[in-house]
């Protein structure tokens, strides 16, 4: 459903129709407040689900996208030519506090097709390929997953080796990608390719949409140090890919992988300076659990975290007004992510001390062992979407001007 654009709703009629939907839709959330000892006590960065699990964590999550699409709250903000709303980011936020406080599946599955790829697509597809794809992944009748590294390039991702070579109004890819989360359910995928092997080589890359059902497209599962495998190594053998569905210009595939990790570092750091799912009142409630409340030590710690996390909750306030704005997310976005990381590695690093040999050894300790989950992943979150020492250059170089790190010759 799309509304007419003239006639868009206030916000106080928007929120009730919303509440109607909710309402009719999805069970209220429990009001009841976080108590120690009662319920899951999982608390990891990483899915850690059998196969079934997740095939029926995906079917859930598409079966509310669609009805949430239907019913014109799936894309409140895209434009109404592709399913969107065409309403403000204040309607946006509206319809996010409200369905927060309703229990609905996961969209967790939906997290790179939407944050990432869609906006590429609205970005530098051609308008059939905006039109054919724009509304199947807002409705989530398809998901879509990011193919940028490869086992010789993550951080110097120009350095790709995966071809791409044209053969009439088509393009044939061959090679390998790697670490490429939810290829397993995606249907679509965002491909960095090499075109011109002979250029320098941010000069030589094309960017495509790819079929990932195609023949010749394989994919493996990668298990993490977690126990789950929610990434995988993707082969491509002579796959074929239709010129309509390249992303921007033949060798211009550099510009277009850069609004991609843009809207990856807002995706992952965009959250209000991280950790506000876990929130403090579960961490807050181990360290009293444990017995270290009043260990100056430990206050410290956590007074310290608590104000890394707000400086950065108020930052990426900052960077999202500028992206409501109408502004492309820029280097802030860098800030947003290394900031959520390097929360995330404070609180392990107090986890540690608190926990100790609890965090290595399983005694079936409520809220004990479950943390090690949350410790394991917390490197993953500091290599994903561009790793902290490779957003530390960004931030020095385009935030603080300091001098460009030398490079050796492309
Ligand atoms: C959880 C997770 C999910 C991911 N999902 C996807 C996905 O869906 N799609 C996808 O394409 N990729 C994905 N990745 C891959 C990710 O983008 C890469 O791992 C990342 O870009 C780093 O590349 P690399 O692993 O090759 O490490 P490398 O680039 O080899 O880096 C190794 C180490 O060297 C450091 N280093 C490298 N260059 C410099 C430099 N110039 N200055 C200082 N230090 C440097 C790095 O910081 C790092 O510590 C995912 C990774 C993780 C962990």
């Amino acid at each position: 459903m799309t509304a007419d654009p003239v006639a868009a709703p206030s916000i106080e009629a928007f929120r009730d129709e919303a509440t109607r939907f909710l309402d009719a839709h999805a069970p209220k959330r429990p009001e009841r407040r976080f108590v120690w000892g009662e319920g899951s006590d999982h608390v990891g960065l990483f899915e850690e689900k059998t196969a079934e699990e997740e095939a029926a964590e995906v079917a859930a999550a598409k079966a509310w996208k669609a009805e949430e699409f239907d019913a014109g709250f799936g894309w409140i903000t895209g434009p109404a030519r592709y399913g969107g709303r065409e309403l403000g980011a204040e309607h946006q936020r509206a319809y996010a506090a409200l369905s927060r406080r309703y229990q609905i599946p996961s969209q967790s599955c939906f997290g790179i097709g939407l944050g990432m790829v869609a906006p590429t697509i609205l970005a530098h597809a051609i308008d059939d390929v905006k039109e054919r794809y724009l509304r199947p992944l807002w409705r989530g009748d398809i998901i879509g997953c990011q193919l940028f590294s490869e086992p010789i390039a993550g951080s110097d991702l120009a350095g790709i080796q995966s071809r791409a070579v044209r053969d009439g109004d088509e393009w044939v890819v061959s090679g390998q990608k790697v670490w490429t989360s939810g290829a397993q359910f995606s249907d679509i995928g965002e491909i960095i390719t090499r075109t011109s092997p002979d250029k320098p080589k941010h000069r030589g890359l094309t960017m495509f949409l790819v079929d990932m059902h195609a023949p010749g497209v394989e994919v493996r599962p990668l298990r993490q140090m977690t126990g789950g495998a929610s990434f995988n190594e993707v082969f491509f053998d002579e796959v074929r890919i239709p010129d309509s569905h390249r992303l921007g210009d033949v060798d211009g595939g550099w510009t277009v992988a850069l609004t991609t990790l843009m809207n990856e570092r807002a995706a992952i750091g965009g959250g209000g300076g991280g950790l506000s799912d876990l929130g403090f009142e579960r961490f807050s409630a181990m360290v009293e659990h444990f017995g270290v409340a009043d260990d100056p030590l430990v206050r410290q710690a956590v007074a310290d975290l608590y104000t890394n996390v707000r400086v950065a909750g108020y930052t990426n306030q900052r960077a999202m007004a500028k992206i409501r704005a109408g502004q492309l997310p820029g280097p802030e976005m860098s800030i947003a992510k290394l900031s959520l990381t390097q929360n995330m590695q404070r609180m392990a690093a107090l986890l540690a001390d608190v926990l100790g040999p609890r965090l290595a050894a399983d005694t079936g300790e409520w809220g004990a062992y479950a943390w090690s989950e949350f410790v394991l992943g917390v490197p993953g979150m500091r290599v994903a979407g561009g790793t902290d020492e490779i957003l530390r250059n960004i931030i020095g170089e385009r935030v603080l001007g300091l001098p460009k790190e030398p490079k050796p010759p492309a």
